[in-house]
């Protein structure tokens, strides 16, 4: 067994990936699925850059102010297509997702105006951008409310709340399609698209921005094929398939996005503004390859989750759930696992892998958190990481991998450094 000794010099045992095999065994119908998604995505990615003639001109280098930049701009219209939308803005510009969110709010918010927030709590980021926690410049100080109607217990959505919180100043809706980190579950387009309809049948006009962090490509359709009028995401996360080094993306209405392009830079500048630097090569690139890394990345929280509930210990999503974005939580219940699992994680690294993560306090924490990331790209999460913070339930919030078998090395070493410290225990011929 080649395989076996290759993964037992990496430090892996021959029980761990023993029971690792049998729990994959199981998981050949689940990752044909995940397969035939990624498939149809990448052929919807190739068929925008087809339609738009992608050329190597578009990977030219363009400076100064960046007038005419041929590259920046058909990259948004192959933007635009993949997500079926009139326009698109995607630049090196925007820093982060929360740089594009707090640009898509600010940008289509005036004073007086109400946000609302129909799916509970937002993204920890999003409470300074909105003004939840005093912020300089938030939203809240330029003279825009806010307004947030709780999911039910169960975690559905509480329509009579939603119609009753729809007032006169209500202008903008903010959905987010991901949990984060956060223990409600995470909403599928469809859902989305359920609740889009029934926001614009209270109140006509009123326009929804979709947070679509860690979302893209995880199934074949996007929130802006259900009636978002803006979807918003990251490009060191799902869409920048692991190459993009920085930037953001605001796909939607010409209307909409084009206030996003007078916010990002000036009014009356707009989108013929910002330069490309260069960074067009690995924007292209990584919209190809997105859909088969976001695949890569779905094969490892579902073995993620298959292994871990099946030793005990409780998964969100659980392991037999659809999945609607790329994130796993393990609740691991102790500190001492929370850095076992990380250790491990750490270690299957290509970068940094002799780096011990150790607990930090961190701004915007009421805890120390532990995070867990060897990558090439400085915080991204479409590569493999961890991370949480320490307090109960002590649980790791797990995402990506650049490919299947990267993840799949991660998540066996971080079940081997549990068993090494004696908290997990697997028999040579589990199941
Ligand atoms: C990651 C994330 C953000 C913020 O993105 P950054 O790039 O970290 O600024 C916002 N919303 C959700 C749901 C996220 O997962």
């Amino acid at each position: 067994m080649e395989l076996e000794a290759m993964y037992r010099a990496l430090g892996v045992s021959p029980a761990v990936y023993s029971y690792g095999q049998s729990v994959l065994a199981a998981l050949k119908a689940r990752f044909e699925r995940v397969d035939e998604v990624a498939e149809y995505n990448q052929a919807k990615v190739i068929a925008a850059m087809q339609k738009h003639r992608v050329s190597a001109p578009c990977f030219a280098a363009t400076t100064g102010y960046g007038y005419d930049d041929v590259g920046r701009d058909t990259l948004e219209k192959v933007y635009a297509d993949v997500f079926h939308t009139e326009a698109a803005l995607v630049r090196p510009q925007i820093t982060c997702g929360t740089h594009a969110l707090a640009v898509a709010l600010s940008a289509n918010l005036l004073p007086g105006d109400e946000l609302l927030s129909p799916v509970g709590r937002p993204y920890d980021t999003l409470e300074e951008v909105i003004g939840i926690r005093e912020s300089k410049c938030s939203l809240k100080e330029y003279g825009v409310s806010y307004r947030q109607v709780d999911l039910t217990e169960g975690g559905g959505f509480d329509w009579d709340g939603i119609r009753a919180a729809i007032n006169d100043r209500t202008k903008l809706v903010t959905i987010q399609r991901s949990k984060g980190y956060a223990t409600r579950p995470t909403f599928s387009v469809k859902q989305i698209g359920e609740l889009i309809s029934f926001i614009k049948s209270v109140k006509p006009g009123l326009k929804v921005m979709v947070d679509n962090c860690y979302g893209e490509f995880v199934e074949m359709t996007e929130p802006s094929d259900v009636g978002a009028d803006m979807t918003v995401g990251s490009l060191i996360k799902n869409p920048g398939g692991g190459l993009a080094p920085i930037g953001g993306y605001i796909v939607g209405s010409a209307e909409c996005v084009s206030r996003c392009a007078f916010r990002l830079s000036a009014p009356g500048l707009g989108q013929e503004v910002g330069a490309n630097l260069g960074i067009m090569p690995a924007f292209y690139q990584g919209l190809f390859l997105a859909p088969t890394v976001v695949a890569g990345a779905l094969k490892g929280a579902i073995f993620a989750a298959n292994l871990y509930e099946r030793l005990g210990f409780r998964v969100v999503p659980s392991g037999g759930e659809e999945r609607h974005d790329i994130i796993q939580a393990v609740e691991l219940g102790s500190p001492e696992a929370m850095r076992a699992f990380c250790h491990g994680i750490q270690a299957a690294a290509p970068v940094d892998s002799y780096v011990i993560p150790e607990p930090w306090p961190m701004p915007g924490y009421d805890s120390d958190v532990i995070m867990a990331a060897g990558a090439f790209v400085q915080g991204s999460s479409i590569e493999l990481s961890a991370d949480g913070p320490i307090r109960p339930p002590y649980a790791v919030y797990f995402q990506g991998g650049l490919t299947w078998y990267h993840a799949k090395l991660g998540i066996l070493m971080s079940l081997q450094k549990l068993v090494d410290a004696g908290l997990a225990k697997v028999e040579p011929d589990c199941p």
